[in-house]
């Protein structure tokens, strides 16, 4: 027998009422590849968008291994603990692409899940990362429509998916340990460049010493770069997931952060780029979508391809005959 499947109203009743069964469902249709839950889902994002806005979002990123799990375990209890209500999103395209993903599939923040002030969502599966993190982008309206007033978006530094997350979020942490050695060794410009705080997460014990040697190396590096057009100086500090230490530096950081580019301007300036960023993205990934799952194309394409490959035509000949075929179909 077929569960009654609840209408779109149904739906965007629960998730403002603050149901998380509500919640889940409607992002379950976000995730779906079904044009009919598609609809759905548009229809629920609409009805939840005058109750969105009203969050702080917070990306998080690092290597696997390095505490990203412990360390939102541990800051989302801290929140909760202070009456936040805490949505935790992730964005991992690798877990469509190898099936595994790397935030891991054994129980993380085992706490944060039973927390009845958390909710807790894995990464929206997807062929691409344009599909994965539109719909990250989107379960944080719902998310914020229920009541979350703390959004973290989880990544792993692969890729570029925290280019993506950078784009959907008001703060982003990069999140490191020490390591014997260049600290700075293997990090990416690009990556450090985005972050608004790096914290050098597992300093406790023996570790301390070098969490904080890592600490002035980090500062140092950040000082080499010109200032953000945020105006706000990042910042480095130290914590440890398991003894708390630390943790709520980096939420007074945070916190700090948000009054002052409340004041300037700058903290909706940068919502409204984000806003026409994710339009212009969704438009660029459907369309692409569009294109290369029309079977005329797949099937010209194919041909164009081999064509290609012996020398029959050039590349711009042959892409130039697929968009012909593809326009002219569209028109
Ligand atoms: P993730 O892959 O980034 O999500 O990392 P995990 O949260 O799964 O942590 C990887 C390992 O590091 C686990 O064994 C954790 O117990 C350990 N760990 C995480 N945070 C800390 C910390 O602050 N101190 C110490 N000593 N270990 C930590």
């Amino acid at each position: 027998k077929r569960r009654h499947q609840p209408t779109a109203q149904e739906l965007i009743s629960g998730i403002l009422e603050g149901n998380r069964t509500a919640l889940s469902r409607a992002i379950t249709l976000i995730e779906s590849t079904n044009p009919e839950h598609a609809e759905k889902a548009n229809e629920i994002i609409k009805g939840c968008l005058l109750h969105a806005n009203k969050s702080l979002r917070i990306g998080i990123t690092g290597v696997p291994g390095v505490g990203k799990s412990t360390f939102i375990e541990a800051f989302g209890t801290h929140l909760t603990q202070l009456g936040k209500k805490v949505a935790v999103l992730a964005v991992d395209p690798s877990s469509s692409i190898s099936h595994g993903s790397i935030l891991g599939d054994k129980t993380r923040m085992e706490e944060l899940v039973k927390n009845e002030n958390a909710f807790i969502r894995p990464s929206a599966s997807g062929e691409t990362l344009g599909g994965v993190a539109r719909k990250t982008r989107e379960s944080i309206i719902l998310c914020e429509a229920a009541g979350f007033d703390t959004i973290i978006i989880e990544t792993v530094g692969v890729g570029q998916s925290e280019t993506a997350v950078h784009s959907m979020v008001d703060f982003f942490l990069l999140l490191k340990i020490s390591g014997a050695g260049d600290e700075l060794q293997g990090i990416k410009r690009g990556i450090m460049e985005m972050a608004d705080a790096i914290v050098i997460n597992k300093a406790d014990g023996d570790n301390i010493k070098k969490a904080n040697q890592a600490k002035i190396e980090f500062n140092r590096a950040l000082h080499l770069f010109p200032p953000k057009k945020s105006n706000w100086q990042p910042k480095v500090t130290t914590c440890s997931s398991i003894t708390k230490e630390g943790i709520m530096d980096v939420w007074n950081s945070i916190l700090d952060y948000f009054e002052t580019t409340q004041e300037t301007g700058f903290f909706q300036e940068k919502r409204n780029e984000q806003n026409q960023f994710w339009m212009m993205e969704t438009i660029n990934e459907q369309l692409k979508q569009n294109f290369y799952s029309q079977p005329e194309i797949i099937a010209l394409l194919e041909q164009n391809k081999k064509a290609v490959q012996n020398n029959e035509t050039s590349p711009f000949a042959a892409a130039s005959e697929l968009l012909k075929l593809y326009f002219k179909q569209s028109r």
